[in-house]
């Protein structure tokens, strides 16, 4: 395999920067620009050590540099390793990775480095599927959950099930291929419970993927309410900034205004929208309002404002109701002066979370938090269960799941132990495509292709 290099590090201005090279070549490679004060070569050095000196181009030195030396299989890649440290500049990482690739290396592509760790056993998929989330984790939880993957929680719970499994499978494929031996007959029940018990653990993992994937990715949530009961307001007082422009005017905000914001433990990609009413004549506005009601459609999340001060219109009761089949929170603000709505009319109109705020005053916004995060899912969210996280890993969770579902209505009604194994042989398959086993090169390179340079 060729000897594979690229700046591993942000491609900005940094105090220090990485140029990764693995491969057989890496050591030699790396001698032939790098030069340590005590005049050592990276060859005869062993793993883990670091060697102090200068990255060369040619007869011109580039910077001061540190050379630290993995040896295969003991290094990321599971190959011989060195990452060159310099300066952070850009320039000088372009300079030195481009001695490195006239000395023989060849550029990396996107995930390659992730991609030969996987290659050579050093992770499973699920695991490298990790790798890739931790670097675009944002917040605490996030990056503890794709840890814990990174660490092997989704394998190790994968293998479980899959081992119980096969098992099972062995057993009655035993007790099938040789009737006269002394094989103990697996009893229906044994049987169900087992099944039972993998058929939970898959379906646990399922329901954990939404909540998993709101607190990973963020979620798309849209404000809408009719004009003018506080809709950019929500937004500056949950962007904790004047971001959107507040009037008394009904129909200031036309754009759609997005912003990220914190809110408990997800992020949420915010948009303020116009509000929506049926009765403008003003052309820009009426943009405005269908762009609103494309983005409700596609918004994982809607906050749905009314002004309490207000009665509820036509147009309020319209948006209830197409709320009602959105993970959506009412929120009923400017609850600050005279509160003219009826709380008691609302929750007839809607079975979704009520709550109460102040925009302006910045009150009941806890509340809303609260709200927010059992709607989406996320209250209870524990980063250190397994979680899958990917589209490709629940497909696969789920295909195993139906297969296990299968077996189980099998054995209930009593069909032959063969037909019930080929149920848990299929269940078995779609778990070692999960981490990687039994996935093929098309997969696998799917998996990589998202991956960035470097990594
Ligand atoms: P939008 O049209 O829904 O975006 O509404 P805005 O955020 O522009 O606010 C419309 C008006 O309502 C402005 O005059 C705000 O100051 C006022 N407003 C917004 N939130 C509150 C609140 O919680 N209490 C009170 N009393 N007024 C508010
Ligand atoms: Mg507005």
């Amino acid at each position: 395999m060729s000897t594979i290099a690229a700046i591993a590090t942000a491609q900005a201005a940094a105090g220090l920067g990485t140029i990764k090279i693995s491969g057989e070549n890496a050591l030699t490679v790396a001698d032939s620009v790098f030069s340590a004060v005590s005049g050592k070569k990276i060859c005869d050095t062993p793993g883990y050590r670091a060697l102090y000196g200068k990255v060369y181009d040619g007869e011109t030195v580039i910077d001061d540099a540190v050379a630290l030396v993995f040896r295969a299989p003991k290094s990321y890649t599971g190959e011989d390793v060195v990452e060159i440290s310099c300066h952070g500049g850009l320039f000088i990482l372009k300079r030195v990775l481009r001695a490195v690739l006239n000395a023989g290396a060849v550029p990396a592509e996107g995930g390659e480095f992730t991609k030969r760790a996987f290659l050579n056993g050093k992770m499973d998929l699920s695991e490298a599927e990790a790798v890739m989330s931790l670097i675009s984790a944002s917040g605490e939880e996030a990056r503890a959950a794709t840890l814990n993957a990174l660490d092997g929680a989704l394998s190790r719970e994968i293998m479980a099930c899959r081992d119980k499994l096969a098992v099972t499978a062995a057993f009655m494929a035993a007790w099938v291929d040789y009737p006269d031996d002394e094989i103990p007959e697996l009893s229906d029940e044994e049987m169900i419970n087992t099944l039972t018990e993998v058929y939970n653990r898959l379906d646990k993992l399922l329901s954990g993927f939404d909540a998993g994937k709101a607190v990973l990715d963020g979620v798309d949530t849209a404000i809408v309410g009719r004009p003018n009961v506080g809709k950019s307001t929500l937004l500056n007082a949950l962007s904790g900034s004047e971001r959107a422009i507040v009037t008394s005017v009904a129909g200031t905000t036309r754009d759609i205004l997005e912003e990220t914001v914190r809110v408990g433990n997800i992020s949420l990609r915010l948009a303020d929208t116009a509000g929506i009413r049926e009765d403008t004549d003003d052309e820009i506005e009426k943009i405005g309002v269908k762009k609103a009601k494309e983005r409700f459609d596609r918004a994982s999340l809607v906050l749905m404002v009314l002004d309490a001060q207000d009665g509820l219109s036509n147009d309020d009761k319209e948006l209830l109701a197409m709320c009602e089949n959105k993970n959506c929170v009412v929120v009923v603000n400017k609850t600050d002066g005279d509160v003219k709505l009826s709380l008691d009319e609302l929750k007839c109109l809607t079975n979704n979370i009520i709550v109460e705020i102040s925009a302006k005053n910045y009150s009941g916004i806890e509340t809303l938090t609260d709200a927010i995060e059992k709607t989406v899912g996320t209250a209870n969210f524990d980063p250190s269960a397994p979680l899958i996280t990917t589209e490709r890993q629940r497909n696969c969770v789920v295909k195993a799941a139906e297969s296990v579902k299968e077996a189980l209505d099998g054995v209930s009604m009593g069909i032959t132990p063969d037909a019930v194994n080929v149920c848990i042989d299929c269940a078995v398959e779609n778990l070692s495509v999960l981490t990687g086993e039994k996935a093929t090169e098309t997969v696998v390179n799917e998996v990589f292709a998202n991956f960035c340079v470097g990594k």
